[in-house]
């Protein structure tokens, strides 16, 4: 792999390779951007099939976060960590402190959360050592009802876009995914009186969103193609390629999975199709949005779930502007997010 021309095609700041050997700890932090702010991101904790691999994830990730804290004007700059987990027995607290001292070495430059494969209870480890780490127990909580908010936020922007009107009541959401977000979204969406057909491979979860919301069922290999004004991917990232796009019936997507473009092509091909597409980092940033407000910027959680709701202005600027330079939404918000990020404000 040529390292150094991944990081500059990506305009990555700063890579560093973190190891205690006696303790078996392989971490990597990567730092995208510090142009709006300390470079925010979580830490993963995986076990890799490679170190190739875990460096690509750490990169990609690190990126990610920083076009979605400037799309969310938040003043943060985008970071993300991993640490490479192993098969073996480890001893997960030495570890967790050995990631939090590499990462205070930084002095502020990056702030690490929970990701996928560490909890709450890890940041208190963490914190042990380093002041640099938000997400932990206490602290904003569960980031779920404020992305299922955003959500629910971006959708009723993209409804008064394509509808001229916001409402939602009587239109039908194709749903796919009861968990976390899902189940949040759902409760938003029965609220204003939006129909919901929902699928998850979990029965139980979907049985919860049936009997709280009365939502009906669908197969969960047919979500994407049900009769439906809106599809809300909520499970799993690359859902939207050739072959589903083929299928959708859908005027709108909108949903809080990350990666929903399998490729960055396939957003043409959705705006080709005539349907709307909110980029995934746009309708999913309710839950850094509000952690990211009342942990690293300390306002109150009634202004920070003021920004939340303001997801509504940024999906609308991000249509408008799709519409005025004729590219699908997903460019529109990747040259917005690079505009902020070069300029280093949020104007
Ligand atoms: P979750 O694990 O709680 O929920 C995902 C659900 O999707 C699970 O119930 C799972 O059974 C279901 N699922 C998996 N494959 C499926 C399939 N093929 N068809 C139908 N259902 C399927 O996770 P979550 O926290 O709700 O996150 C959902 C997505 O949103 C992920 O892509 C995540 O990265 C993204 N996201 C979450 C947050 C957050 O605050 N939790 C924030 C931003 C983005």
């Amino acid at each position: 792999m040529n390292l150094f021309e991944q990081l500059g095609w990506l305009g990555h700041e700063q890579l560093i390779l973190c190891s205690d050997a006696d303790i078996g700890y392989r971490g990597i932090i990567a730092i995208h951007s510090t142009a709006l702010g300390p470079a925010v991101g979580g830490t993963r904790w995986w076990v890799y099939p490679s170190e190739e691999t875990a460096l690509v994830d750490a990169i990609r990730l690190s990126r990610g976060m920083s076009y979605k804290n400037a799309l969310a004007r938040l003043p943060l700059g985008g970071g993300k960590s991993v640490i490479m987990g192993s098969a073996g027995a480890v001893d997960r607290r030495a570890i967790l402190r050995a990631h939090g001292r590499f990462i205070e070495r930084l002095g502020g430059l990056y702030i690490t959360a929970e990701d996928v494969g560490t909890t709450p209870d890890d940041m208190e480890i963490m914190a042990e050592t380093t002041r640099f780490v938000a997400g932990r127990a206490g602290g904003s909580g569960d980031p779920s009802p404020h992305t299922g908010r955003g959500v629910f936020r971006a959708m009723q922007a993209a409804a008064a876009f394509r509808w001229g009107s916001d409402d939602l009541k009587g239109k039908t959401v194709a749903l796919q995914g009861c968990g976390n977000v899902g189940y949040h979204l759902a409760s938003q969406i029965a609220a204003v009186g939006g129909r919901l057909v929902v699928s998850d491979l979990d029965g139980a979860k979907v049985r919860r969103v049936v009997a709280e919301f009365g939502a009906t069922e669908a197969p969960a290999d047919r979500i994407h193609a049900v009769e439906a004004d809106v599809f809300a991917p909520c499970a799993l990232g690359g859902i939207l390629h050739d072959t589903s796009i083929a299928a959708l019936r859908a005027a709108i997507i909108c949903g809080g999975a990350n990666n929903q473009l399998l490729e960055p092509r396939h957003g043409q091909v959705l705006a080709d199709k005539g349907i709307l597409y909110v980029p995934d980092y746009v309708a999913n940033a309710g839950g850094v949005t509000f952690g990211g407000s009342v942990e690293v910027l300390k306002v109150t959680a009634a202004e920070a779930a003021a920004r939340v709701d303001q997801i509504y202005d940024t999906t609308l600027m991000v249509l408008e502007r799709a519409r005025t330079e004729r590219v699908p939404p997903s460019e529109a918000a990747d040259r917005l997010a690079e505009e902020r990020i070069r300029s280093g404000t949020l104007d």
